[in-house]
């Protein structure tokens, strides 16, 4: 069993940016050489998320407004008193900060319409994402 671990810097433009970062964690792959077994992309902050859905323009922003309409903006919580960005960590609650995709013949083993997100939740900011590959030459 191998394993191989890199982390992929991310400059986020918007305070909630949902990302598709399947190009990245395929460089990683590569990088690797690793061909069979299971990727991992984990968010190391608690204000994002990662998750694996369709890259339709539209639906992009649908996930986005389904974020609003669940968790909405500065709605009387608790944290806002100190840190004023409670929507964020309640959204990354939601979404979770990590992703697992099997590996087969060294290709992301993802469905036709399925790609990798990072979800920012209040940017704009400069994330760190860590992409782990277990598995066999
Ligand atoms: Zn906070």
């Amino acid at each position: 069993m191998e394993m191989f671990r890199d982390v992929v810097d991310i400059k986020t433009s918007n305070r909630v940016e949902i990302r598709d970062i399947t190009p990245q964690v395929q460089d990683v792959l590569k990088k690797s050489q690793i061909e069979t077994g299971l990727v991992n992309v984990f968010s190391r902050h608690s204000t994002s998320g990662v998750v694996v859905n369709e890259n339709e323009s539209g639906l992009v922003k649908d996930f986005q407004n389904m974020l609003e309409k669940l968790v909405p903006q500065g709605a009387g919580y608790q944290h806002d008193r100190i840190d004023n960005n409670a929507d964020s960590h309640l959204r990354s609650f939601l979404i979770g900060s990590s992703q697992s995709i099997p590996l087969e013949n060294g290709s992301l083993a993802l469905g036709t319409w399925q790609s990798i997100f990072f979800v920012d939740l209040d940017g704009p900011r400069n994330r760190k994402i860590t992409v782990t590959v277990i598995g066999e030459y």
